[in-house]
């Protein structure tokens, strides 16, 4: 396979890679497992997520990007480098051109960091636009029209809400609450009210298996397996939607806030086109039920989950990868 162009979603939770005319081509968790003696990069991506709560003391498995910009630049580069190589395969003596999704409100050295990055890992050249923007783009969103639009991303690490118009983002705030602050209030709540001790893996199967925003007349029910924190042994409970949207109000109120310093600052002839439009959510966020509902409710603006949440961003860079022209003024630097 001859891959001349690729982009790329180097997201807090998942890393998605999208090759024009093909699609998306690879998703992945963004997670190393690496030696700590030696600092040696064991595996990535879904091998790596495998050894998560399985590891001896020697190795460390954990996700490089924290709240979306690297944490980490020698293990995020030998991510993207995997990544490459793995759609790219071993006929990429031509270098492929990158366009890689970063968070809005990075700074030029973290920018930066992402283009060298991109770079040592064999690009020929590097293009990196903003996420908001990215996201909007793959949910289908006119972003060159000159009426205001707002994209609402619910990643792991992060949310990002962005107003955006002729291109560009107007007004656009962030916070370090998402998929992953939710888990954490899940299994809090468990613990507090059960004296159960749940995992990882068990609590993102609650949120999303039976998962939802908003109470619910008709409450959905699955039994989970913990350790009771008293006598140390397992023990099965049941557990309710209802309760896990209990559990979840902060976190939602959070990303509610953000959502409405934005409306806030938006200017009025953007506020008007977006309570027209609606706001659109992207993102693994966007799959927790009746999230659109509960943000309307807490809003007053009406609120539509884009096509495909979880691949927003990765369509978004190969839209923009196929039409650079149009979209030059979206992207922010290229080396
Ligand atoms: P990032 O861009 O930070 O990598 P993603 O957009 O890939 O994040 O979203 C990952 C988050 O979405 C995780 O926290 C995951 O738990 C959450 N998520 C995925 N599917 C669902 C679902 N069906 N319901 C609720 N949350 C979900
Ligand atoms: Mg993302």
């Amino acid at each position: 396979m001859l891959v001349r162009k690729i982009g790329i979603d180097l997201g807090t939770c998942n890393s998605l890679v999208f090759i024009p005319q093909k699609g998306v081509v690879l998703q992945e968790p963004s997670v190393v497992a690496v030696t700590l003696a030696e600092n040696k990069i064991l595996a990535v991506g879904e091998n790596a997520k495998e050894m998560i709560g399985r590891t001896p003391d020697t190795i460390k498995v954990y996700r490089p990007l924290k709240d979306g910009v690297i944490a980490d630049y020698r293990v995020t580069q030998a991510m993207l480098k995997y990544f490459i190589n793995k759609v790219a395969g071993f006929f990429s003596f031509l270098k492929p051109e990158l366009m890689i999704g970063v968070p809005a409100g990075i700074t030029s050295t973290e920018r930066r960091a992402v283009i060298e990055a991109g770079m040592a890992a064999g690009a020929k050249q590097v293009f990196v636009a903003k996420e908001p923007i990215l996201a909007a783009i793959g949910a289908g969103i006119p972003i060159n029209s000159c009426s205001g639009h707002m994209i609402v991303d619910i990643g792991g690490g992060t949310s990002e809400v962005a107003v955006i118009s002729l291109g560009g983002i107007v007004t656009c705030h962030s916070a370090r609450v998402g998929g992953d602050k939710m888990n954490l209030a899940i299994s809090d709540y468990i613990r507090k009210k059960y004296n159960l001790a749940v995992g990882e893996q068990t609590v993102e199967g609650i949120k999303i298996k039976i998962g939802t925003a908003l109470a619910e007349k008709e409450e959905k029910k699955i039994e989970i397996r913990g350790r009771d924190l008293i006598l140390g042994l397992p023990k099965n409970i049941k557990i309710s939607s209802n309760e896990v949207a209990e559990a979840i109000i902060e976190p939602l109120a959070e990303i509610i806030q953000v959502i409405k310093i934005v409306l806030r600052d938006t200017p009025p002839e953007l506020s008007a086109d977006i309570m027209d439009k609606g706001i659109i959510i992207s993102g693994g966020g966007a799959l927790l039920r009746n999230i659109d509902e509960k943000i309307s409710q807490a809003t007053g603006v009406p609120c539509f989950v884009a096509e495909d949440p979880l691949l927003c961003v990765a369509k978004g860079t190969g839209v923009v990868l196929e039409n650079l022209e149009v979209y030059k003024k979206s992207i922010m630097s290229k080396k």
